[in-house]
């Protein structure tokens, strides 16, 4: 009917928009006090951004985390800026009674799409709202082995015989009706590869008995090619992520990693830990998806909730 019309020039198009307004991404770090989400945060700045900030063996010790606390850096590749958002948070465990544990965090969620929302429903809308939402939240969860092994010491307390803790489940549970979870399995230098493997399948079993829905979320695959990519990623979470940042010399280069009698772990190598599939899939593969699903599912239903709300 039309010939060749050109409306693939709408990519530049879209690309020129895009380096020009440059865009926003935040994630969020949850999880039991202890389990190296403070370090997790320094370590994905630390592959992307300031790779020279620190001196290498220099001992810089990470205070413990008391409050929600955000930091930002704007990255800049071939003239598009990503302003990274990664808000670290308070561990919860260490009380007697962790109940309502979560409310800390999912109060801070809703209130970024609050603002967002009020933002929106102004007369004279900004041209560019100013996007706090949470687009990927990391929940940090250690599983100890049924032999009530060695990893963080608080045996007896924490084993649930190899299963996750009830205590993550439900946290897990209430985040995912509000937030892209992307469960990790942190400290995963301590476990044994097969460890890491039986732990990962019984987390999916897990999950999946709760019908807890983490991201990539199987109802918000678009196509066969979508579900095919995102099934090959199913498999593998959650992603036994190992974090640290020191840098080391390893054969003259220098690699984030944490240095053991045995070797160093070098985080960013995939032979190592899946910590790159991490920052792969937050900050590569599914960047947009997260945003889009974090505007189409999660803020939505908050709008459509606050809204209804307000009409009665
Ligand atoms: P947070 O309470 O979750 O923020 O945990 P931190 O980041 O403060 O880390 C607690 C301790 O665990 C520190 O001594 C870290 O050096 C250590 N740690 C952090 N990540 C890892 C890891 O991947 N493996 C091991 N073995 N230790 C880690
Ligand atoms: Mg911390």
């Amino acid at each position: 009917l039309f010939g060749y019309v050109g409306i693939e020039a709408v990519l530049d198009q879209m690309k020129v928009k895009t380096m020009k307004m440059g865009f926003e991404f935040n994630i969020m770090v949850v999880g039991q006090s202890g389990l190296g989400k403070s370090t997790m945060v320094n370590t994905l700045f630390k592959s992307k951004v300031s790779r020279k900030a620190s001196q290498p063996g220099q001992e810089e010790r990470i205070p413990k985390t008391v409050q929600l606390q955000s930091v930002t850096h704007v990255i800049e590749e071939k003239g598009v800026k990503m302003k990274l958002t990664v808000t670290d948070t308070p561990g919860f465990g260490d009380q007697i009674n962790n109940e309502n544990c979560w409310d800390p965090i999912i109060k801070y969620i809703n209130e970024q799409y609050e603002r967002y929302l009020r933002e929106e429903i102004l007369i004279t809308r900004k041209r560019k709202i100013p996007d706090t939402r949470v687009h990927g939240c990391v929940y940090f969860v250690m599983v100890v082995p049924p032999w009530g092994g060695g990893h963080g010491g608080h045996a007896g307390v924490m084993v649930v015989l190899g299963r996750l803790r009830p205590l993550d489940l439900e946290f897990m549970r209430r985040l995912s009706k509000i937030v892209n979870v992307v469960p990790v399995i942190a400290k995963a230098d301590t476990l044994t590869l097969e460890e890491r493997a039986e732990f990962k399948q019984r987390i999916q079993e897990d999950l999946k008995t709760h019908a807890i829905s983490v991201y990539p979320q199987e109802d918000f695959d678009q196509d066969p090619d979508d579900r095919a990519l995102n099934d090959r990623i199913r498999e593998k979470i959650p992603f036994a992520v190992v974090g640290a940042d020191q840098e080391h010399q390893v054969n003259g280069k220098r690699v984030l990693g944490r240095k053991t009698k045995w070797g160093i772990i070098e985080v960013e190598n995939p032979a190592h830990c899946e910590f790159p599939l991490l920052q792969d899939l937050l900050i590569r593969s599914h960047l947009q998806d997260l945003k889009d699903i974090t505007h189409n599912v999660h803020y939505e239903s908050y709008r459509v909730r606050r809204l209804n709300e307000s009409n009665r």
